[in-house]
C-alpha cells in the first residue's frame, strides 16, 4: 500500500507505463502497438492486457510496478532521525547551568509518547508536502520525484 500526493502517484504511474510493456497472458507474449497505435494481442485480439516489467514479472495493473520502483530507486529514510534534526534546529539547547542538552534528546527521554506523536505528525506533513512517499509503513525519498 502506497501513500503519496496525487501528483507523485501520477508521476510514478506514468513511469510505470513507460517502463513496462503490455502483455497477453493467455498467449504469454509481449504486445506491441499496431498500425493504429492500439495495443491488441495479434493472436487472440484481446486488449485486456497485463503489464510486463522486464526481469521482474507480469501482473495486472501498475501498482506493483510503482512499488517496485519505490523500493529499488527510493531511499528509505529514518523519520525519527529527521524529526530529531528538526527539533534541534528549531529549539535552543536546554541548559542547566553549564550543562546543555539537545531538545530532541530531552523530549524523547522525558516524554516518549509526545516524541512519537510529533514524529508521526512530522512524517504525515512531509508526505502531504510531497517530500516523502510511504510504502508499507516505511518512508522513502526518491530523486526527481519527491522534493
Ligand atoms: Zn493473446
Amino acid at each position: 500500500m502506497i501513500e503519496a500526493t496525487d501528483n507523485i502517484k501520477e508521476q510514478l504511474t506514468e513511469r510505470a507505463y513507460e517502463e513496462s510493456h503490455p502483455f497477453c497472458y493467455s498467449d504469454y507474449k509481449r504486445v506491441e502497438a499496431n498500425e493504429d497505435g492500439e495495443y491488441k494481442c495479434p493472436k487472440c485480439v484481446s486488449d485486456d492486457l497485463m503489464r510486463e516489467l522486464e526481469g521482474v514479472g507480469v501482473e495486472w495493473g501498475t501498482d506493483w510496478i510503482v512499488e517496485h520502483m519505490v523500493k529499488e530507486e527510493g531511499e528509505e529514510v529514518d523519520t525519527a532521525e529527521l524529526y530529531r534534526d528538526l527539533l534541534d534546529e528549531i529549539y535552543e539547547p536546554i541548559k542547566f547551568g553549564e550543562l546543555e542538552y539537545s531538545p530532541a534528546m530531552v523530549l524523547e527521554s522525558v516524554d516518549t509518547v509526545a516524541f512519537k506523536m510529533g514524529c508521526n505528525e512530522y512524517a504525515d506533513s512531509e508526505l502531504d508536502e510531497g517530500r516523502l512517499i510511504e510504502l508499507n509503513g516505511s518512508y522513502y525519498s526518491m530523486t526527481g520525484i519527491t522534493d
